[in-house]
């Protein structure tokens, strides 16, 4: 009897054994295959590349968010909401618009109006907009800059329950210093709401990472040197950051300006004076908890210059900046207290 019950236990345990040995199988062939996938292209005038670690590829997905994206905020989309504020037809906005709009407001306030999301006349006037310059003289232009600056101001306009109002019909606004960041998040979103954990999402040099390229190795990234001698593509890296889960924006003159009456004239304009910024920070580098707000941050810190930049940037609470400045002949970085703990963390 004795004998009879530990063999039929033996074999009860004989059974679960089998059984989770063949649900296990069943649980792996369950799981779908993870793959490095890598989807690049051009959008919104710029370039992406896109690295993630997943079951599937997800450029539909991505194409689609870029779509929605352009539709709400492209300036160069005719059908687009922000196109409709421009050109007066008081569309209703939605959630893409006003979450560009809150950072919009809230980095004007931290940058004291350094940053202005209604500098669009003053970015046309200068050529870097829809439309080009010419050359002008040094009067003229001081004459189109008094009255292009009855125009601009955040004071200016308002959003309310989904619709922008306009203190004056000109009054225009321009979303590229936070469009290519927030797109970044966009972009992350859609991954996450698809499982994915690791990812590298690029789009003109805005960055948001999560998680590691390989197991124990993060995601490099680097900083670009700016090299004022040499006009043409520039490769040069300054630093290579290993980034895990960071948002990092770059803003830089030695990006895109031209020359007029001899002068660099950069695409960051000071609203406050109505000209293209000309100061010794060649390029602005912040992290902060969103791309889009770590992309305005990084334009607000051209236009105020090194030290007040390390101001914005210490109220800001939840940014870091890593800021390459020209000094003689040389370039020296300015970077703010928390920084390497921040690209660390
Ligand atoms: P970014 O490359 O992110 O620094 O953005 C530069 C773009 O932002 C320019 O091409 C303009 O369209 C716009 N812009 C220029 N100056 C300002 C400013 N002071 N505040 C907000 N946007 C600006
Ligand atoms: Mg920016």
């Amino acid at each position: 009897m004795k004998v009879n019950r530990r063999h039929s236990i033996a074999a009860l345990i004989g059974l679960a054994v089998a059984a989770l040995l063949i649900w296990g199988i069943k649980d792996e062939e369950r799981q779908p295959k993870q793959e490095h996938f890598h989807n690049q292209g051009k959008v919104f005038g710029t370039y992406y590349n896109i690295r993630y670690l997943a079951s599937q590829d997800l450029e539909p997905e991505i194409q689609k968010a870029f779509t929605d994206f352009d539709n709400s905020l492209s300036l160069f989309n005719p059908h687009s909401i922000l196109s409709a504020v421009n050109d007066n037809r008081n569309p209703v906005t939605d959630s893409a618009f006003e979450a560009m709009w809150s950072e919009a407001e809230e980095v004007y306030t931290l940058s004291g109006g350094a940053f202005d999301i209604t500098v669009a006349p003053l970015v046309n006037y200068w050529g870097f907009g829809r439309t080009q310059s010419t050359d002008r003289s040094a009067d003229r232009i001081q004459t189109d800059i008094d009255s292009l600056r009855k125009f601009v101001g955040f004071d200016k306009v308002e959003l309310i329950d989904h619709h922008v109002y306009k203190a004056h019909p000109n009054v225009q606004i321009d979303a590229g210093a936070v469009a290519k960041g927030q797109a970044c998040d966009m972009i992350a979103s859609v991954l996450r709401a698809h499982g994915v954990e690791h990812f590298l999402i690029d789009i003109g040099g805005e960055i948001v990472t999560q998680g590691e390229r390989e197991p124990g190795e993060p995601w490099r990234v680097g900083i670009t040197k700016p090299n004022l001698n040499n006009e043409g593509a520039q490769q040069e890296l300054q630093q290579v950051l290993a980034l895990r889960n960071s948002c990092m924006a770059t803003s830089g003159n030695y990006r895109n300006y031209y020359y007029a009456d001899g002068e660099r004239r950069s695409h960051t304009i000071d609203p406050r004076t109505g000209y293209p910024v000309q100061h010794s920070v060649l390029s602005a580098t912040v992290v902060s908890s969103s791309c889009m707000r770590a992309d305005a941050l990084a334009t607000a810190c051209m236009v105020l210059g090194a030290e007040q930049a390390l101001h914005m940037i210490d109220r800001a609470k939840d940014a870091a900046c890593y800021l390459i400045v020209a000094q003689n002949d040389s370039l020296t970085v300015v970077q703010s207290p928390n920084w390497e703990e921040t690209i660390t963390k």
